[in-house]
């Protein structure tokens, strides 16, 4: 038999351009899988403005069943506040990371979210929006952790807007910019969802699993290198350079995926 010699394995690393393989080729045992699941662009369609998205009880009830069958072993790791997902999801049981990881419920307790300069991040968000008030095309989006500018209406303003979020933190030693889908968000240096993986991977029903981490988003990138390295399992949504392992076209053929998994898809 001929002997394929892969050379981004040789040399340790495979690049951004590396196509992943198409979800439909992977199967996982629920047994031995934790899912840890984007919200936005991953369970839920990407809208106009983060308050006009739509989940209905079809998603929740894919949750409620797959939190059922991993045992419990299942997570919402978004950068949305935690109240927000609370609000979108009612009624879910599982473990929720908010905020890239600064806020976290777990078993129905609140666990301790980041510890930043809250008089600076007041600071922050007061100047962002104003930003937004004298620049209406822009929208501002209030976070516990954090403050996002959306610019998803008008994409030709992404400089203006990036260039005046680095001038507001220029030197700032404790919080960043993070880019995702037509806006850019002001949060504390060091939370990560790779690092809310890590925390929740700690708790008794996702220890010693295999992780599955989905999402669709620049800001999931540094998340699926981390699982990558952990030997688990990364998913990409939609298109764009990723260096997750598997592809998906769009939150609904992910979810139509997942209820093939759990053996609940309906023809
Ligand atoms: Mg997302």
């Amino acid at each position: 038999m001929e002997q394929r010699l892969d050379y981004y394995c040789l040399v340790g690393f495979a690049p951004e351009t590396t196509s992943p393989e198409d979800l439909g080729l992977l199967a996982i045992p629920a047994d031995d899988t934790a899912l840890f699941l984007d919200f936005d662009g991953t369970l839920v369609d990407i809208a106009p403005t983060p308050d006009s998205i739509r989940v209905g009880s079809p998603e929740k009830s894919l949750l409620d069943e797959l939190h059922r069958r991993h045992n419990g072993a299942v997570a919402i790791v978004s950068g949305r506040n935690l109240i927000d997902l609370d609000q979108y999801l009612g009624g879910f049981c599982g473990t929720i990371s908010g905020g890239h990881g600064a806020e976290m419920r777990h078993a129905s307790q609140l666990l301790s979210g980041v510890s930043c300069d809250l008089a600076r991040l007041e600071h922050i968000k007061n100047a962002v929006m104003e930003f937004a008030i004298i620049d209406p095309r822009v929208l501002a989006e209030d976070k516990r952790y954090g403050i996002v500018l959306h610019y998803r209406q008008h994409p030709e303003l992404e400089c203006k807007v990036r260039d005046f979020l680095k001038s507001l933190i220029d030197g700032d030693e404790e919080f960043e910019l993070q880019s995702a889908k037509m806006a850019i968000e002001v949060k504390p240096k060091g939370i990560s969802k790779a690092g809310a993986i890590e925390r929740i991977m700690q708790f008794e029903e996702f220890d010693g699993r295999d992780i599955l981490f989905a999402g669709d988003d620049a800001t999931d990138e540094s998340a699926f290198s981390w699982v990558n390295e952990q030997g688990g399992i990364s998913i990409k949504i939609g298109e764009g350079p990723t260096r997750a392992q598997y592809r998906t076209q769009s939150p609904d053929s992910f979810k139509s995926w997942l209820k093939a998994q759990s053996g609940t898809a309906r023809s």
